[in-house]
C-alpha cells in the first residue's frame, strides 16, 4: 500500500498570517455543555474522509470536502442545507470542493486557519486557536494542531473532534511544516487537554498500516494487537475505522505514547546513536521511521 499523508512535500512557506476573525474567543469555549452532533462520515477520493454535522433544523457544515459532486449528493439524500465548509488545513485533498460548493451555495461560509488564509480556497472566516463559532445552533471551537502544516487546526463540537491530518487512528500526518516539538505541542498539549471519551474523526483511512507500524515499534503493547484484529476485520468488510476515541488512541497510537519507555526503546533500537530522551525527539524519530515504513 502506498503510504501516506499527502505525498506532496509542498512548498512549506506558509505565507501570510491573515487577520483573524475575532481574537481568541475564550479558549475552550464550547467545551462542556456544547451539543455533540451526529456525524455523517463521507468517504472521498481513495482514502479521504470528509464529514457532515448538522443542527436539528438541517443546517449543515461539511468538514474537509474534496469532491463537490459527492458532497452535493449527500446533502440532497439527507435533506440538509449547507451553510458552511470547515477546512482543517489547505491541502487540496481537504479543500478541493471549496470553490465549487461556494459557487453553488450563495452566502456559503468557509472557515479555516488564519495562518493559511491565502491558501484555503473561498475562505470567508479566518480562525485562530481558541476561536469559537456557530453552525446553526451548534457551537464549535478551534484547536491549534499545527505540524503537518503550519496552519493546521482541529475542530471540536461537544465530544466530536475533527483532526484532519494532524492525528489519525494509530498514527499522524507527516511533519511537512513542523518538527517533533511542534508535534508534541499539537498532540500532547493541544489534544492533551481533551478527555479520553472524545470521538476522533480523522482525515484518512490509514488505520491498518498505522497499526502495523505501531505493532513493529511497540510489540509488547496488547492494545495495539487487539485493535489490529478489530481493524483487520473492518477493512476486510470495507467498513470505515472511524471514529475512534482519544482514550483508545492513547492506548495504541505510538504518536500519543512517545513518553512511554517501550515506544522510546522501539525508536532507539532503529535510530541508534541519537538522543531520543524527550517525547519531542521520540516523535521526530517515530515520524522518520514511519515515513519509510
Ligand atoms: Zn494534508
Amino acid at each position: 500500500m502506498s503510504d501516506d499523508e499527502d505525498k506532496r512535500a509542498d512548498d512549506s512557506a506558509a505565507k501570510g498570517a491573515g487577520k483573524g476573525a475575532g481574537e481568541r474567543a475564550g479558549e475552550g469555549a464550547g467545551q462542556g455543555e456544547a451539543i455533540t452532533p451526529d456525524v455523517i462520515v463521507v468517504p472521498m477520493r481513495r482514502d479521504n474522509y470528509a464529514y457532515v454535522v448538522a443542527d436539528e433544523s438541517g443546517r449543515a457544515c461539511f468538514i474537509d470536502p474534496c469532491e463537490a459532486d459527492v458532497a452535493e449528493r449527500v446533502l440532497v439524500e439527507r435533506g440538509l442545507t449547507l451553510v458552511a465548509v470547515l477546512s482543517t488545513h489547505y491541502h487540496s485533498d481537504h479543500t478541493g470542493a471549496n470553490l465549487a460548493l461556494a459557487s453553488a451555495h450563495s452566502g456559503l461560509r468557509v472557515l479555516g486557519s488564519a495562518v493559511d488564509a491565502d491558501r484555503i480556497p473561498a475562505l470567508t472566516e479566518a480562525l485562530r486557536p481558541g476561536d469559537s463559532f456557530s453552525i446553526g445552533s451548534l457551537s464549535g471551537y478551534v484547536l491549534d494542531v499545527s505540524c503537518h502544516t503550519r496552519g493546521h487546526i482541529a475542530f471540536v463540537f461537544g465530544r466530536a473532534l475533527f483532526t484532519g491530518d494532524a492525528l489519525f487512528a494509530g498514527g499522524c500526518g507527516r511533519f511537512f511544516e513542523g518538527t517533533g516539538e511542534d508535534a508534541y505541542r499539537a498532540l500532547y498539549q493541544s489534544l492533551g487537554r481533551l478527555p479520553d471519551d472524545m470521538l476522533v474523526y480523522f482525515g484518512h483511512e490509514y488505520t491498518l498500516r498505522n497499526l502495523e507500524f505501531a505493532a513493529a515499534i511497540d510489540p509488547s503493547n496488547a492494545a495495539v494487537h487487539a485493535k489490529l484484529r478489530v481493524v483487520r476485520s473492518l477493512v476486510e468488510e470495507r467498513r470505515p475505522t472511524v471514529p475512534t476515541t482519544l482514550g483508545e488512541e492513547r492506548a495504541y497510537n505510538p504518536f500519543l505514547r512517545a513518553h512511554v519507555e517501550t515506544v522510546a526503546r522501539g525508536v532507539r533500537a532503529r535510530i541508534p546513536a541519537t538522543d531520543l530522551h524527550s517525547p519531542a525527539s521520540v516523535l521526530a524519530g517515530l515520524r522518520r521511521l514511519k515515513d519509510s515504513f
